[in-house]
């Protein structure tokens, strides 16, 4: 199980468990990129997980730079949130009838973020875009869609076309599965690059229904749009009569409290949300302009639905935590992302390690690029990096009691509750792990 060689013992009780999974589960995990594939070595398996720290099941403890790839924006079992799960759970866990969690949870994403007029509620990112974009077509009567290269929006057929996260780290350019005709209306561009656009919307008048970009891209590690590249897409999108869909399940309510809305305050037609908003559990959302939205079933003729959609479970959990995110809060996750891009940035260079660390508020990654190279701009640039570096410098964290993200395209997630024990166990792990990416080969 090992795709690609370190120097360290597996933990025991997590070797055992991976096996009997991957005995009854494809390659061991129930989301690919949880599988250690691009770096090696075994997945640990998680008991617990308080404030920055999870423990595995050999009672290993790690500091938690993942976050669950983004929702635990508050550290693990946040008290509140806690008990706000417990209260729910306690009043039943699904009704199948609208409840008031639902509308509260609405209430208080639609206060935040402005263009969000109305929004549906949905389980995952991945229904979230699926149904934006089955909205934006059904809203304009058109087919074609443009994503970017290295933009993820969740595994939607359609949008499984050069994609970025699991896909980017397995090198599944064209996923077994995935038709012609289901991937033959989308159009891929490079990211940050608006002459593709026009030149796009110029080959293919009035049949483009929108463009779905991540609202300040992270699947590709984290690649911020360049100054002015959202609003200019925005409008090339209207001149055309195109929605522009902001796909914001990474940044929303992470990169600010209205999320990259919140940070550029370019107005999307329709958003999508995940992560964060469901505080742990399976809720997302789609939404924007209420003219589109009002398309949506029953009270339009666009389908979508779901049992679970609004579990009032999950929307207690996500209340909970929104709640807690104020400015306040806010400027503790920048001020955490801040210090950690300053000690590792300082433990690469001390070591003499070419690299780049970049950042969108405070989501971060880390690219090995080469001496020399400029900032990462997109997809191509983020492949271009020396990735074995990143093999070396996971496995020396992880052997030190740091769980990075297992790939080197992925976004570095903190949260409030990375305190100074926190930073400073990171801080003691990193000269070593620095020192193993400087000494890495290909
Ligand atoms: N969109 C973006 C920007 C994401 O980062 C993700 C997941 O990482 C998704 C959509 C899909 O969300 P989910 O994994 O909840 O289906």
């Amino acid at each position: 199980m090992d795709g690609v060689s370190h120097p360290y013992e597996p933990p025991p009780v997590s070797q055992t468990l991976y096996e009997r999974a991957a005995r009854v589960t494809p390659g061991g995990v129930n989301s690919p990129v949880r599988a250690f594939g691009a770096v090696g070595g075994t997945p640990r398996f998680m008991v617990s997980g308080k404030g920055p720290w999870l423990t595995d099941a050999d009672g290993r403890e790690y500091v938690d730079l993942i976050c669950s790839w983004g929702p635990m924006i508050l550290g693990h079992a946040h008290p509140a949130v806690v008990e706000a799960v417990r209260e729910a759970v306690g009043h039943g866990t699904s009704f199948g009838t609208p409840s008031a969690g639902e509308v509260l949870l609405a209430e208080e994403m639609v206060a935040r973020v402005d263009p969000l007029e109305q929004v549906r509620l949905v389980s995952s990112g991945t229904e979230a875009t699926m149904s934006a974009i089955r909205l934006a077509r059904g809203c304009t009567g058109r087919a074609k869609i443009v994503k970017f290269a290295g933009c993820y929006h969740g595994h939607v057929d359609a949008l499984l076309a050069a994609a970025g996260s699991g896909v980017a780290t397995f090198g599944l350019p064209d996923t077994p599965g995935v038709t012609g005709a289901q991937a033959g209306d989308t159009l891929v561009l490079p990211y940050n690059d608006l002459d593709s656009v026009r030149a796009a919307f110029a080959a293919h008048p009035g049949e483009i229904a929108c463009v779905i970009t991540e609202a300040s891209p992270g699947n590709m590690g984290c690649v911020p749009p360049a100054d002015g590249f959202n609003a200019a897409l925005r409008d090339l999108c209207h001149e055309h009569g195109a929605l522009y869909v902001s796909d914001e399940v990474m940044t929303g309510f992470r990169t600010s409290k209205a999320g990259w809305y919140g940070v550029d305050g370019v107005r999307p037609d329709l958003m999508t949300f995940g992560k964060v908003m469901g505080g742990g559990f399976p809720a997302a959302a789609f939404g924007g302009r209420a003219d589109l939205m009002a398309a949506l079933a029953p009270a339009g003729p666009v389908y979508q639905a779901g049992t679970l959609s609004g579990n009032p479970v999950a929307t207690a959990a996500g209340l909970a935590q929104l709640r807690l995110l104020d400015d306040a809060a806010y400027r503790t996750v920048d001020a955490v992302s801040a210090e950690l891009r300053g000690l590792v940035g300082a433990a690469l260079t001390k070591e003499g390690v070419p690299h780049r660390v970049q950042n969108a508020s405070n989501m971060f990654s880390v690219f090995f690029t080469a001496e020399g190279a400029g900032p990462v701009r997109n997809y191509d640039d983020a492949r271009a990096q020396d990735a074995y570096r990143y093999t070396a410098f996971f496995h020396a964290m992880l052997e030190a009691g740091v769980h990075l993200p297992p790939s080197a395209f992925e976004c570095w997630f903190v949260s409030t509750a990375h305190d100074e024990r926190a930073m400073e166990h990171i801080a003691a792990a990193l000269p070593a792990a620095a020192r193993a990416a400087a000494e890495a080969t290909a």
